[in-house]
């Protein structure tokens, strides 16, 4: 199984980084998980495009996680060949997101549908499943299991692990530490985790920034949750504040203090075998 970081950033804008999504794929399989800004774009940098997508899971209805979900619906639609349902997994009221953005992309489906009259006859076909934590289903040979997480007061959010012969990864979404993230992660090959430097954004004097730092887990948080699951490898994205050109060793080396194993951070189109 291969993971890659499509996009690391956060929902702060920055050139060079994405908004947080996250590709798996294993051999016959190909699974996005969130699908922040620019997505469609790194994806099809990692070689994927939308259509070819078995499936979304959606960690949380927070925008930096959603905002170019209208892209994957509106490019899977316009590449498919035939009538090819678009499954997206998430939490409960993904199903009025998705019905708000396919509201919101009405006019542009009457216009292509009139257009192409002969090769596109058929609306975009989404199909919306909403998960609970303990859920547990299968996308291809990729076994899914959805766990609790802690974002409050985004609530509910889950993050999944997903199972494909003897590779594991779990995809932690944002939120703090909680005993339902740490029993999803035991034993996991790897554990993918947003993360910020609350040293970092301590700094700065703005009152909204300094509010993100109840709901979200540091560097030091996320390898303690990797150490105490006993996972192989912790893999860290949506850096906030935004990780500068050269400070990989420094983010590395915090995380480093408190799990011994391999740990994974770079630019967007980072990618790891697990
Ligand atoms: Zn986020
Ligand atoms: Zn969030």
């Amino acid at each position: 199984m291969d993971v890659t970081l499509l996009g690391t950033g956060s929902p702060l804008p920055d050139p060079r980084r994405a908004g947080p999504s996250t590709l798996v794929t294993t051999p016959t399989e190909r699974i996005l998980v969130d699908a922040g800004r620019a997505v469609v774009m790194r994806l099809a940098a990692a070689g994927t495009l939308p259509v070819m997508l078995n499936a979304v899971l959606v960690t949380h209805l927070h925008s930096d996680h959603l905002t170019d979900l209208n892209d994957v619906i509106t490019t899977h639609w316009v590449m498919s060949g035939q009538p090819t349902p678009l499954t997206i997994y998430g939490p409960p009221r993904m199903s009025e997101v998705v019905a708000g953005t396919l509201a919101a992309l009405a006019p542009d489906i009457s216009y292509r549908l009139a257009h192409h009259t002969d090769t596109l006859t058929w609306e975009p076909r989404v199909n919306v499943v909403e998960v609970q934590p303990g859920d547990e289903f299968t996308i291809g040979a990729v076994a899914v299991k959805v766990g609790k997480t802690d974002h409050r007061p985004v609530e509910p959010t889950v993050a999944y692990r997903l199972t494909h012969e003897s590779s594991c990864v779990v995809l932690g979404g944002d939120g703090i530490p909680c005993d339902t993230l740490d029993e999803l992660c035991r034993g996991a090959g790897a554990y993918v985790q947003t993360v910020l430097r609350d040293d970092l954004v301590k700094l700065i004097p703005n009152k909204r920034f300094l509010d993100i730092l109840d709901y979200h887990s540091t560097v030091e948080q996320a390898a303690q949750t990797a150490a105490r699951a006993g996972v192989g490898k912790l893999i860290l994205t949506h850096y906030v504040p935004s990780m500068q050109p050269g400070q990989e060793d420094e983010w590395r080396a915090i995380a480093a203090r408190h799990f011994s194993g391999e740990i994974v951070l770079g630019d967007d189109l980072t990618t790891t075998s697990v």
